[in-house]
């Protein structure tokens, strides 16, 4: 999870995968809103959650989709991997269903 303030990332906290899987996810909700409280407590906002692909491009996957239903307002960065094999980071806003690619820029 990504905390932000005024749009620029302020801290990163890490969530563990409640799947224990290295093939989907799945966020304990108390650990999430413990978190969020944290980030919220110093002022901050949610601003993006990152997760990785560990076989695939970074492109929400229909989970992706269904998780950021609940989640609106927050950019998805997701690490996947290209053809070749390299990584890859791609950020997203997740909408109503629709996906749209957004830029991350470094600080
Ligand atoms: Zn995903």
């Amino acid at each position: 999870m990504v905390a932000v303030h005024d749009g620029v990332a302020t801290d990163v906290r890490e969530a563990v995968n409640a799947a224990a899987s290295p093939f989907r996810f799945e966020v304990d909700g108390p650990q999430l809103y413990r978190l969020l409280d944290e980030i919220e407590g110093r002022g901050d906002e949610l601003g993006a959650i990152y997760h990785s692909h560990t076989r695939s491009e970074p492109y929400p996957s229909q989970t992706d989709l269904n998780f950021a239903a609940l989640w609106p307002g927050v950019e998805w960065i997701i690490v996947g991997v290209a053809r070749d094999g390299e990584p890859l980071v791609r950020t997203y806003r997740i909408e109503e269903g629709r996906v749209t690619e957004v830029e991350l820029e470094a600080a």
